[in-house]
């Protein structure tokens, strides 16, 4: 068979399932993306995330990188001030200076861009088709529960955290676990916050944790407050408690907010629409990220805790980098081999870097006053230190360079080298996102909390 008539299937048209169609359309692939869901119903999940330098540069390599950064607003810095109302500090977004710079978007206008550009480049896509079954033979072929089927070269597990594939793959796969914070997001129009371009501010409530940024203006109109809440909680909600009444849910975060200094209660009380709320999971690494001619990208593979804000960044780079290596190894299960060579050290080193920074509750008392003490000088610490972040922001892949075991083994070899070095030196430095940097510190509340309780303090 020739080598560019190859086909791919896809499972999953959210994030990555566009990046890897576009990605594979580059080196010729016939690309079809199928998705559970209806057209449209992906972005309307999830309100806004950012995407790191790192992520928007392999964007560029798949032709979408201007589009994206059409599409949002540049945020390089964040301030972290305490529910009573002190700012406790200032620190970069990644590396300062960068370029590209982070940015920030709705996850709608980001994957309305994705699935543009790859529809513009081929890409097929149908929907309302949920995998249950995969066969391998000659082919490989998807089964739908809707009992159609499909047949391709290739498959692609993109089919995010709680993955099907990654079940057919390996049946003794281990779930994601809930990292004990709770999410709603929300867009408000309308409040004066004097709150400088491109900055983030989080706020270290007394009972709950709460970033927002503000929107450039456009046309004369000053840009809505974009924000987010961490309420935490023992245990992951319910269907029936996610699914509450705006009201309810509403209720709930301004009573989470009301003793504390800032604009959170006004913002929660005027944000547009229904408030969605959701869990916060994480996947430790799967096992296995390939058998035979099925892989596995983005979240399905390695779901870095949302503190990371680094999902949609990896998903991209694992875009690209799996297109290399179908393009330059001499069989697809060599290609998927390599893959995961190539990816597997950099997902998990992120994952261990964001993990550092997940809490399961909001700090106690004790914790809240030692941590507003401490925090100043861990804070000037880290704004000297951001270069550290190079690592994670400046990756960049090399889309000439051949990805073949052989040619590439010097590049990989010095790279592995390089994360276990980062590995043991990882410390204050590695800050991936402000949701990562809040969490970081909320841990820092708590484990001061535990100090304070074993009678240290
Ligand atoms: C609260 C929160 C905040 C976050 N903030 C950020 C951030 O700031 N920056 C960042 O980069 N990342 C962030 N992330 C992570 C980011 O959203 C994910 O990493 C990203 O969405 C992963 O993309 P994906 O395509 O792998 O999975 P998804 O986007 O989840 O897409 C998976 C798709 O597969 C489909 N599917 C699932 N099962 C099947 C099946 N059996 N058959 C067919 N189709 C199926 C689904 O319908 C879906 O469309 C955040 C996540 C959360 C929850």
């Amino acid at each position: 068979m020739e080598r560019n008539k190859r086909r791919a299937l896809v499972i999953g048209g959210g994030l990555a399932g566009p990046m890897v169609g576009l990605a594979l359309r580059k080196i010729g692939l016939e690309v079809t993306i199928f998705d559970e869901r209806e057209a449209g119903a992906a972005s309307l999940e999830g309100a806004w995330l950012t995407v790191a330098g790192n992520g928007l540069a392999a964007m560029r390599i798949l032709g979408v990188e201007a589009a994206v950064r059409a599409a949002g607003f540049p945020s390089e810095a964040v301030e972290l001030a305490s529910g009573s109302g002190a700012v406790l500090g200032r620190v970069p977004l990644g590396v300062p200076g960068a370029d590209p710079p982070t940015h920030t978007l709705t996850r709608a206008a980001l994957h309305a861009v994705l699935v543009d550009a790859a529809r513009a480049a081929g890409v097929a896509f149908v929907h309302r088709r949920c995998l249950v079954r995969i066969e391998e033979g000659d082919e490989v072929t998807a089964h739908f529960s809707d009992g159609t089927q499909a047949s391709g070269d290739l498959l692609v597990g993109a089919d995010g955290i709680f993955s099907a594939v990654r079940r057919v793959i390996d049946p003794d796969a281990k779930p994601p676990h809930y990292n004990g914070l709770g999410n709603v997001g929300g867009f408000t129009p309308g409040a004066d916050l004097r709150l400088p371009e491109g900055t983030y501010r989080m706020v270290f409530g007394k009972r709950g944790f709460f970033g927002f940024t503000v929107a450039p203006s456009r046309n004369g109109v000053p840009g809505d407050v974009w924000w987010f809440a961490n309420p935490p909680r023992e245990a992951a909600l319910s269907r029936a408690e996610l699914a509450r009444p705006d009201a309810v849910l509403r209720e709930e975060l301004v009573q989470m907010f009301a003793d504390d200094v800032g604009p959170m209660v006004p913002l929660i009380r005027g944000a547009r629409g229904a408030l969605v709320a959701t869990n916060q999971h994480a996947l430790p690494t799967a096992h296995r990220w390939t058998k035979g001619r099925v892989v596995l990208v983005g979240d399905a593979a390695h779901a870095a805790s949302p503190s990371s804000g680094q999902g949609a960044s990896l998903a991209a780079e694992d875009a690209v980098e799996l297109a290399r290596c179908v393009r330059d190894c001499p069989s697809i299960e060599q290609a998927f081999a390599r893959f995961e060579t190539l990816r597997r050290p950099r997902a998990e080193r992120i994952i261990a870097h964001a993990a550092r920074y997940e809490s399961r509750k909001a700090p106690g008392p004790i914790g809240v006053l030692v941590r507003d003490r401490l925090l100043p000088f861990v804070l000037a610490r880290t704004a000297k230190d951001a270069a550290g972040l190079a690592w994670l922001h400046e990756h960049r892949i090399d889309w000439d360079a051949s990805a073949s075991p052989l040619e590439g083994d010097d590049m990989h070899d010095r790279e592995e080298k390089d994360t276990k070095l980062a590995m043991l030196a990882m410390g204050w430095s590695g800050w991936g996102s402000p949701v990562g940097l809040a969490i970081l510190l909320t841990s820092l509340g708590f484990l001061l909390m535990c100090v304070g309780h074993s009678g240290l303090f």
